[in-house]
Formats: structure tokens, C-alpha cells, sequence
């Protein structure tokens, strides 16, 4: 729930022409000659696209800070059609995400997921504390796929699609068998009488329904220090996958290049060098 601290910055900063904001990027894209138009995310103005200019250009101070994943504090001008950045400073740098290929690409899924789900000026802070939460522990992280199921599932969670899981979501029996089904269009797991009904479900081993059950009721830094097999978190992470997907309408881009990354990584022989990223 949104404190009475917060609502009144954002109605103080609703009456005024310009704002200063903290600000994660999500996005990037070439927008002009030399500008860039960004989609930022704010814990009180919500998701935001603003335009920056002479973001190219080599002598421009701006150009350092608004990369995909910075958390900055920004100036900004509200436009009639699209806002504008006038200022921008670097608040906190990960070091250990920007160097490993796999944490970014987790960290721009993660920023793709928001963009895909989020409205823009959706209220955001829960949005925006997640966010920043899981940036923070990524650069850390010993797992980086468990945080991403966790981040995807509390996600889900505060936008209003938390998926049944423990008991049926069409009949709600209690959940009591090994395996059941998960079905995304009927609202999360179901039983196997249910299942016969719908052509759209999957089954779910109990290991996998147990680790959903974990990103949802579970602490972040107590499952990074989780041990879990990989075809559970796989198996976990196509499910949670599929509801983003049915939700957003759309594939998450990043979700391939993660496949790739993550097959990559595992077969990947000494002295190989890893894909390159290119940016969102
Ligand atoms: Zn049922």
C-alpha cells in the first residue's frame, strides 16, 4: 500500500512542471539524430518514457548515466507529448553485474518482464523496491536463475496474477497428489480430474510446484542459497514463463538470448569466449 509520504510527492510533483526522481532504466532506444528515448521506472511517477538529447554525442555528460539497469537520480521536464531529461546522475553501480554476460542478461529480462506488464504512471513502488531489490542481490547472487523465478513470481504477485497453488483453481480441492497440472488461462495449478476438462495444461512434478511455492511464500536471500536441481528450476521457470507470456501477450525477447547464454555456459570450453551482448 502506497504511505501517505509517497502519495503526497507525487501529488506535489503532479502540480509541477519539473521533477527530480530516482529512476532504474529499463530501456534504451536511438530516438532522433542524437537523442535516445528511455523507459525509466520510478517508485512514485510510475513507468515513464522520457526523451534525452544529444545523447550521442561524444561530449555528452548525460550519455555515461542512462544505460539499461542504472540507478539514477534524473531531472525531468514534463512535455506535452513526452518528457524530458534534463539532468542525470549515477546513484549506485553494480560492478559485478556488468561484468558477467549472464547476470545482465537476467537483469534486462527482468526490466523487459515490468516494461511488457507494467502501464505506464501505473502506481509502482512495490514495482520499483522488487526491482531494485533483485538488482542489488543479482550482483551477488550465486544463482542468478533463482532470483529471476523469484522476482517473476512476486511480480505477478503485486500486479494481481499470483497463481493458485495450493489448492485447485478451478474446483479448489486441496492440492494432495504427486503430480498435477498447471494450466495458465484457468489461473495456475490444477488436479488431475480438472485437467481431463481444459486441452491448454502441462503437468507439474511436486518439485517444481514446491519451488513455486518457495518464490511465493520464501525470502530472496534464503533461496539464492538454495541448492536446486536444474531440471526443477527449469521446469519451475517454463511454468512461471508461460503465465508472463499469456499475461503479456508477447515472448520477452531476452528470454532466448537467456536460453543461449545458459546452454553457452555449460558446454562452453576453457579459453571460449562468451557471447556478446548488444544492447536492448
Ligand atoms: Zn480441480
Amino acid at each position: 500500500m502506497l504511505d501517505t509520504t509517497t502519495t503526497n510527492q507525487r501529488a506535489l510533483s503532479v502540480l509541477s512542471r519539473t521533477y527530480t526522481t530516482n529512476a532504474v532504466v529499463l530501456r534504451r532506444a536511438p530516438f532522433g539524430d542524437h537523442g535516445a528515448l528511455l523507459t525509466l521506472l520510478t517508485p512514485t511517477e510510475g513507468k515513464v518514457p522520457a526523451i534525452v538529447r544529444g545523447l550521442k554525442r561524444p561530449a555528452s555528460y548525460l550519455a555515461g548515466h542512462l544505460e539499461p539497469l542504472a540507478l539514477v537520480t534524473v531531472g525531468i521536464a514534463r512535455g506535452r507529448n513526452l518528457d524530458v531529461i534534463t539532468q542525470a546522475q549515477l546513484c549506485q553501480v553494480f560492478p559485478h553485474l556488468r561484468e558477467d554476460v549472464y547476470r545482465v542478461a537476467v537483469g534486462w529480462c527482468a526490466a523487459e518482464i515490468i516494461d511488457y506488464l507494467l502501464d505506464q504512471r501505473q502506481e509502482s513502488c512495490q514495482t520499483y523496491n522488487l526491482f531494485l531489490a533483485l538488482l542489488r542481490q543479482l550482483n551477488t547472487a550465486a544463482n542468478p536463475d533463482i532470483l529471476l523465478g523469484f522476482f517473476e513470481m512476486r511480480l505477478l504477485t503485486i500486479l494481481g496474477y499470483r497463481p493458485v497453488l495450493w489448492q485447485c483453481a478451478m474446483c479448489s480441492s486441496p492440492n494432495q497428489e504427486i503430480e498435477g497440472h498447471f494450466a495458465a488461462a484457468q489461473g495456475g495449478w490444477i488436479c488431475k480430474a480438472c485437467a481431463v476438462t481444459v486441452s491448454s495444461s502441462h503437468r507439474l512434478s511436486l518439485p517444481a510446484l514446491n519451488l513455486l511455492r518457495c518464490f511465493q511464500v520464501g525470502y530472496l536471500a534464503d533461496l539464492d542459497r538454495q541448492e536446486v536441481p536444474q531440471p526443477v528450476l527449469s521446469e519451475a521457470m517454463q511454468t512461471l514463463n508461460e503465465l508472463v507470456q499469456m499475461i503479456a501477450e508477447r515472448t520477452p525477447r531476452t528470454l532466448s538470448l537467456l536460453n543461449r547464454i545458459r546452454s553457452q555456459r555449460t558446454s562452453l570450453l576453457p579459453g571460449a569466449q562468451p557471447e556478446k551482448l548488444t544492447s536492448l
